[in-house]
C-alpha cells in the first residue's frame, strides 16, 4: 500500500520536472530566435530527439534538466527518498544521453549540451552555444 502512494508521488514529481525542462528549452529557443537563428525543435528523426536543431550549422542542442540528466552540480543531486529508484533511472538517462550524443557525432552533428543551472548566466551560455555552432561549422569539411 505504501508503494502505491509513493509511485503517485513519483509521477507527480516527474511531471513537474518535465515541465520545467520544457520551460528551460523555451528560454534558450527564444534567445536564439531573437538573435536571428532559425531551427527545428524536437527532431525525432535524429538520435535522442535533439531539442533544437540548427541544420545550417549541423548543430544539435540539448537543453538538459540537471536532475533528470544527472548533472554533476547541486541541482543534480538525488532526492533523499527512493534513492535506488532514482539512481538507476538517472543512470539510464545518462547512458542513453551518451549513446545518442555519440551517434549524432558519428553522423557529423555538432552536439551542444546546455544545462539548466547554466541558464543563471544566460548571456554567457548563449555565447558559448553560438561559438560552438560557429566553430563546429568552420572546422567541418564540406560534405
Ligand atoms: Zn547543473
Amino acid at each position: 500500500m505504501a508503494d502505491i502512494k509513493t509511485s503517485e508521488e513519483r509521477s507527480k514529481n516527474m511531471s513537474k520536472i518535465k515541465g520545467r525542462n520544457t520551460r528551460i528549452e523555451m528560454i534558450v529557443r527564444k534567445r536564439l530566435f531573437s538573435m536571428g537563428f532559425r531551427y527545428r525543435i524536437n527532431v525525432s528523426s535524429l538520435p535522442g530527439k535533439p531539442d533544437i536543431v540548427l541544420k545550417k550549422y549541423m548543430g544539435a542542442v540539448f537543453v538538459n534538466g540537471c536532475f533528470w540528466h544527472g548533472h554533476d552540480c547541486k541541482d543534480g543531486h538525488l532526492p533523499k527518498s527512493n534513492i535506488e529508484f532514482w539512481e538507476s533511472k538517472i543512470k539510464k538517462n545518462i547512458e542513453r544521453d551518451k549513446l545518442n550524443y555519440a551517434l549524432l557525432e558519428e553522423l557529423g552533428w555538432n552536439v551542444i549540451t546546455v544545462w539548466e543551472c547554466e541558464l543563471k548566466d544566460l548571456d554567457g551560455t548563449i555565447d558559448r552555444v553560438i561559438s560552438r555552432l560557429v566553430t563546429g561549422c568552420s572546422t567541418r569539411v564540406a560534405r
